[in-house]
């Protein structure tokens, strides 16, 4: 089942909400009160490293 992290734009309050399809997600912080509640993004491993030797050598 999906977890997924709620941040309050207001107090900055973290919270984890178990969404279900059945269920609407979760607008108000539970800590101030305030409908302010957003859904964080999931990180995605970005910041690729990826090497890049494109240039030609010549030896
Ligand atoms: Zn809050």
């Amino acid at each position: 089942m999906p977890i997924f992290e709620y941040q309050c734009r207001d107090c900055g309050h973290v919270i984890d909400v178990l969404v279900r399809a059945s269920e609407p997600a979760p607008k108000q912080c539970p800590k101030c009160k305030h409908p302010t509640l957003e859904r964080k993004l999931s990180t995605f491993s970005s910041g690729g490293n990826k090497p890049d030797n494109c240039s030609p050598r010549r030896g």
